[in-house]
């Protein structure tokens, strides 16, 4: 079956009289004796539904969280004490800050690679107990070599694992490639409408799904009824809207590209992204977010994202309408360049969206 369809046509109801969807089910106990016990542990058959659908879509099983963080806390949690960590050298920053906090309470050790960086990965893969890659990354899009780096000779117990949230699991297949862990806040492009909080972790291995369940149900990091609900019910599209969203962003990446006001459009889509050969190997589509400088100051930057009217001026990613910011005004993530903003297009008209960027460049050159 094609992903598309899978995701419309699975994680439904299946006895005649049922309804369609599996209703949002807002409990913390069942009745005994009976298969579930509490929500915590069973979890609820919205919950369930949900898992089925995102666990399949990947070829894996599903954990679903109450956030994305609480699925990057979720794996972190397995590590032994003094295991040694990689990720990215900019990854998401409050995964950053999780990584750091634990090497600062000397649980662990933090190696940070630059994600283009390839043979440090491969290398890398031989003495971690966590490789944690973020790819694309956050927020300058570059494109980890991800065949190459799964396929890597490991540690004995080492675990790749993968934070595609930017790509989401139609545009890359982690766990095909032979990563462990695929891991996505579906608070983005799953949820698709900025209106809930949910994470996912899926898994091939079952004694490492075991792992993962014991350590959700003790770490408390279960989803609600009503975001299993909303974030099942935004899945349903997820094709269709990225199917939008990548062709509105490779529009736009080319108009970004040819305009006097850019300096640099970063875009895993153009040839003359950094990664754009990591890009084309494997993934299927280029995703929606791109990050571009302006020409000029941060003052001009801000004024740019503070002036459209379509474009939402606002954190996040991956919801049906387009938002931008200037990424070096965020806590945290003051190295970036100064002029850099990042876009996460949306499924509007692309001509409307280009009018909106380009009257906000014109409006403060
Ligand atoms: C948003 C995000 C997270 C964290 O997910 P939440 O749902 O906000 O907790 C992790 N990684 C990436 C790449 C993200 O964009």
């Amino acid at each position: 079956m094609h992903p598309d369809t899978w995701l419309i046509s699975k994680g439904r109801p299946t006895e005649s009289g049922d309804p369609l969807n599996v209703a949002p089910v807002m409990a913390s106990s069942f009745r005994l004796p009976g298969d579930r016990y509490y929500n915590r542990i069973e979890g609820t058959d919205t919950q369930v539904a949900f898992e089925d659908l995102l666990g399949g879509l990947e070829g894996g099983r599903a954990l679903a969280f109450a956030s994305g963080m609480a699925a990057v806390t979720n794996v972190f949690s397995l590590l032994p004490v003094g295991a040694t960590v990689v990720m990215n050298d900019h990854p998401y920053h409050a995964t950053g800050m999780i990584a750091d906090a634990g090497a600062e309470q000397g649980r662990w050790t933090v190696e940070r690679l630059d994600p283009a960086n390839t043979d440090a990965w491969i290398e890398a893969c031989s003495r971690a107990d966590l490789v944690w890659v973020e790819t694309p990354a956050n927020p300058l899009l570059t494109v980890a070599d991800l065949p190459a780096i799964c396929a890597a000779p490991r540690k004995d117990g080492c675990l790749v694992a993968v934070d595609g949230t930017f790509a989401t699991p139609l545009v890359q297949r982690p766990l095909e490639l032979g990563a462990d862990i695929s891991m996505h806040s579906a608070t983005k492009y799953i949820g698709g409408h900025s209106d809930l909080m949910a994470g996912l972790l899926t898994v091939v291995d079952d004694v490492l799904y075991d792992r993962l369940y014991e350590a959700r149900l003790l770490n408390g990091a279960t989803i609600g009824g009503l975001e299993a609900f909303l974030a099942t019910r935004g899945a349903r599209t997820l094709a269709l809207r990225l199917e939008r969203a990548m062709a509105n962003a490779g529009e736009l990446a080319t108009r970004l590209e040819a305009s006097e006001h850019i300096v640099k459009v970063r875009y895993p889509g153009l040839e003359s992204h950094d990664t754009y050969e990591n890009a084309k190997k494997f993934m299927n589509g280029f995703g929606a977010m791109i990050s571009f400088e302006v020409e000029g100051t941060a003052e001009r930057a801000t004024a740019v994202v503070e002036h459209s009217t379509i474009i939402k001026h606002a954190t996040s990613l991956g919801g049906i309408e387009s938002t931008w910011e200037r990424r070096a005004a965020i806590a945290g993530q003051e190295d970036m360049p100064p002029t850099l903003i990042r876009i996460s297009v949306g499924c509007e008209h692309v001509d409307d969206l280009w009018s909106d960027i380009s009257e906000a460049l014109d409006a403060t050159a």
